[in-house]
C-alpha cells in the first residue's frame, strides 16, 4: 500500500527517490517539464539517455527507462514516454498514459525507492485534456495502490499549473 499526495509545485525541487520525467521517445531534453529537470540535473543525464537510445533504439510510449539523478538529489530519474494525445484513439492513449504511470511504479519498486513524484504526464504539449488525463492516472494508482509493495510508500502527484492542481484536488477528495 502506497500513499497518493497531490501537491502544488515544481517537480525538481522535490526531496524524494525518485522523479519521473515526461520524456520524449528519443530521451532528449525538450521543453516543458522535461527540458526543467534536464537543465537542473546537468550534462550526465543526456549523455545516459543518448548511451541508452544508442544502444536499444528510441523508448517507445507507455515505456520507462532510468537514469542517476546527476546533480538533483534524488536517487534516481525514471523516464517515461508519455503518449502524444491526437496521435491515437483515445482508449489506447489512456492505455498508453496508465502504462507510463504503472511501469515507472514498477522500476521504483525493483530499484527498492520509498517514494516517487510524477510530472502530469502528456497534459503540456502532447496535447492530453487534462481532465481526462487526471481521470486515468488516479484509476490506475488507486488500482494498483493494494498490491504487495516492498519498498514503495509514497507517490507525490506534482502539479505545476493551477488547472490540474484543481483538478487533482477536487476528485481525490
Ligand atoms: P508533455 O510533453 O508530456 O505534455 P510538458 O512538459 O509539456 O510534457 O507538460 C507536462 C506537464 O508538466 C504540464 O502539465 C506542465 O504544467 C507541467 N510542468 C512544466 N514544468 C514543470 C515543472 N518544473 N514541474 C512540474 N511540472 C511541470
Amino acid at each position: 500500500m502506497y500513499q497518493i499526495e497531490v501537491i502544488h509545485g515544481d517537480l525538481t525541487t522535490q526531496a524524494v527517490d525518485a522523479i519521473v520525467n515526461a520524456a520524449n521517445t528519443w530521451l532528449q531534453g525538450g521543453g516543458g517539464v522535461d527540458g526543467a529537470i534536464h537543465r537542473a540535473a546537468g550534462p550526465v543525464i543526456n549523455q545516459e539517455c543518448e548511451r541508452y537510445v544508442r544502444k536499444h533504439g528510441p523508448l517507445p510510449a507507455g515505456q520507462v527507462m532510468c537514469t542517476t539523478g546527476g546533480q538533483l538529489p534524488v536517487r534516481g530519474i525514471l523516464h517515461a514516454v508519455g503518449p502524444i494525445y491526437p496521435d491515437h484513439a483515445p482508449r489506447e492513449a489512456d492505455r498508453l498514459l496508465g502504462a507510463c504511470y504503472e511501469n515507472a511504479l514498477l522500476l521504483a519498486e525493483q530499484l527498492g525507492y520509498h517514494s516517487v513524484a510524477f510530472p502530469n504526464i502528456s497534459t503540456g504539449v502532447y496535447g492530453y485534456p487534462k481532465d481526462r488525463a487526471a481521470k486515468v492516472v488516479l484509476m490506475k494508482l488507486k488500482a494498483l495502490q493494494d498490491r504487495d509493495w516492498h519498498s514503495l510508500q509514497r507517490v507525490i502527484l506534482v502539479c505545476y499549473d493551477q488547472e490540474n492542481y484543481s483538478l487533482y484536488q477536487k476528485m481525490i477528495a
